[in-house]
């Protein structure tokens, strides 16, 4: 009785051994393929605010498809895991990721468009996804690194809002790391809520593209008046404090809103808009800026 209780525990012991080194093994094979990845996509850039509700996600997806309407391969990374807003903004919400011969495959928005996000995995919508750091990293890691991206202009990361597990790891596992773009609103408050993603950032050597100022000014749909809602300048000031290029205020339209609820990008709907020439200057702005390294 008593060897035969030896005999189970060496197996057990035996068996948890062989489990770590396959664990291992699978580790180093997974870093292996998101260097690789990595490698294949030219300017990798990840989108932040300290707070949510600032438009973080629609201005991340927004840019994803100017990018990708001015010809540019471009990958969107949905990197928020709690709370995954980028495939009802993509209209890909309900839409499984599928398993190919070499990897995960992204969901196809457009020809030049592809797009991940956690919600593809997750049963419903409703579900919360309750994970500590490690295993937020773990899940950051196959996405990056067992995500077929191919070879890509740009690869854009929505990450969740503040400064916490998922931009770190990001920032960790993708050392060649482009920048960052700050997302913020135009109240005063806008100074404190940058600082945080400016020193975060800058604690990690990121670099910083500028600072996007978002719900700026309202353009009162009966008298065409522009009505500051949540004042104004704000972000600019924090990029003029920070010594940061502000990249430009998106106002606040309310065709936004209601091409997020329907799932239609507003920059795919509304080229010619007011707000569309914002993000052209910003688009610009991400294009021509100097301190690239992927070209
Ligand atoms: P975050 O990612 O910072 O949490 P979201 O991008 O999810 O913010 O935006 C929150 C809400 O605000 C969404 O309903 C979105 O449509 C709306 N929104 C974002 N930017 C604008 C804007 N410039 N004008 C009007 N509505 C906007």
């Amino acid at each position: 009785m008593e060897e035969e209780m030896l005999d189970n525990s060496n197996n057990n012991l035996q068996s948890y051994e062989q489990r770590k080194k396959e664990k291992v093994v699978v580790n180093k094979k997974l870093d292996e393929k998101l260097k690789e990845n990595m490698s294949k996509i030219k300017h990798k850039l990840l989108v932040l605010s300290n707070k949510g509700g600032v438009g973080k996600s629609s201005i991340a997806i927004n840019l994803a498809c100017y990018l990708s309407e001015n010809s540019f391969k471009v990958g969107i990374l949905d990197a928020d895991l709690h709370g995954p807003s980028v495939a009802k903004m993509l209209g890909f919400e309900g839409k499984r990721l599928q398993g190919g011969s070499k990897g995960i495959i992204p969901i196809t928005i457009s020809s030049n468009l592809i797009a991940v996000s956690m919600a593809s995995l997750i049963e419903t919508s409703d579900m919360p996804l309750i994970w500590r750091g490690p295993l937020k990293m773990m899940a950051l890691k196959q996405f990056l690194g067992d995500v077929e991206w191919g070879n890509l202009d740009y690869l854009i990361m929505d990450s969740p809002p503040g400064t916490g597990d998922e931009p770190l790891s990001i920032c960790q596992l993708i050392p060649e790391l482009e920048g960052g773009i700050i997302v913020t609103t135009p109240q005063e408050v806008a100074l404190n809520d940058s600082r945080k993603c400016v020193n975060f950032l800058r604690n990690l050597n990121i670099p910083i593209l500028g600072i996007v100022e978002n719900m700026s000014g309202l353009r009162c749909p009966h008298c065409g008046k522009n009505i500051d809602l949540f004042k104004s300048g704000g972000g600019e000031k924090a990029a003029l404090e920070f010594g940061l290029p502000f990249l430009g205020k998106i106002p606040i339209d309310i065709n936004m809103v209601n091409s997020t609820d329907e799932g239609k990008p507003y920059i795919f709907k509304y080229k010619n808009s007011e707000t569309a020439q914002v993000f052209n200057k910003i688009v610009k702005e991400i294009i021509h800026y100097p301190n690239r390294t992927g070209d």
